[in-house]
């Protein structure tokens, strides 16, 4: 078969991987082309079931760690859900078709040439409902504080006190935690000030930057 046929556009093959993915998911992801959040010439790997690169050394996460991570935040109609690291916009794109248009999703991102890269993806995806942030997401997001969901898709050292605090009662966090070669996916569900933590496998991310983030030597 040749390539272009057996890669391109199958992303029902992609769904009938996850069965036991809940359907407004799988609606979701049906809803988001991948291809609009990667460069041109790697459309053809839109839906090979691998992350691949992005700008500035970065990655759009593989589609099955992202229908995973987004059925875990479990996210409803009208919610603000706050994600660190935008990256390409794509997992922001998916998590706007959950909230509807009546949420909204707040997405930052720490490279100012990733800022654009997603602001542009999510313009040519025609969503409305996401809005692009440059900041350090270490830190959270104070200003549209507090949320209902918060996910991170950068690897992080420890789960940062700021996004505890700004997470709703009742809301779920969800990041991997870990070194720079693995880590484990955390979910915390507030409860007042307690915060119930599980534990959902290992993972491979790029690392979270910034005040909280990992501490990286700078490129020669
Ligand atoms: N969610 C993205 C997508 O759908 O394409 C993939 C995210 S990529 C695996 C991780 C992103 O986190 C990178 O774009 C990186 O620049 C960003 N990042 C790392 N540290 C950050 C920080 N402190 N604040 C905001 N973004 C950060």
């Amino acid at each position: 078969m040749e390539l272009k046929k057996r890669y391109a556009g199958d992303k029902e093959a992609l769904l009938r991987r996850w069965p036991d993915i809940e359907k407004k998911v799988k609606n979701a992801f049906l809803k988001v082309p991948r291809e609009l959040f990667i460069e041109k010439e790697l459309a053809i790997h839109a839906y090979d079931d691998t992350p691949l690169p992005i700008p500035a050394d970065q990655t759009i996460s593989q589609p099955t760690t992202v229908i995973r991570m987004l059925n875990e935040l479990d996210l409803k109609k009208g919610q603000k859900v706050l994600e660190i690291g935008a990256g390409s916009g794509y997992n922001a794109a998916i998590m706007s078709k959950l909230v509807g248009n009546e949420g909204k999703v707040i997405s930052i991102e720490i490279i100012p040439e990733l800022v654009k890269f997603a602001k542009d993806n999510i313009k040519k995806a025609k969503i409305t409902n996401v809005k692009i942030v440059k900041a350090d997401g270490s830190k959270g997001y104070l200003k549209e504080k507090p949320y209902d969901r918060i996910i991170c898709t950068a690897a992080s050292p420890k789960i940062p006190k700021a996004w505890k605090e700004q997470l709703k009662n009742g809301g779920i966090l969800l990041t991997p935690v870990g070194d720079l070669y693995g880590q484990v996916m955390v979910k915390v569900k507030r409860i007042n000030k307690n915060y119930e933590i599980d534990e959902l496998g290992h993972y491979l991310f790029v690392p979270l930057r910034g005040k909280h983030g990992f501490k990286l030597k700078k490129k020669k």
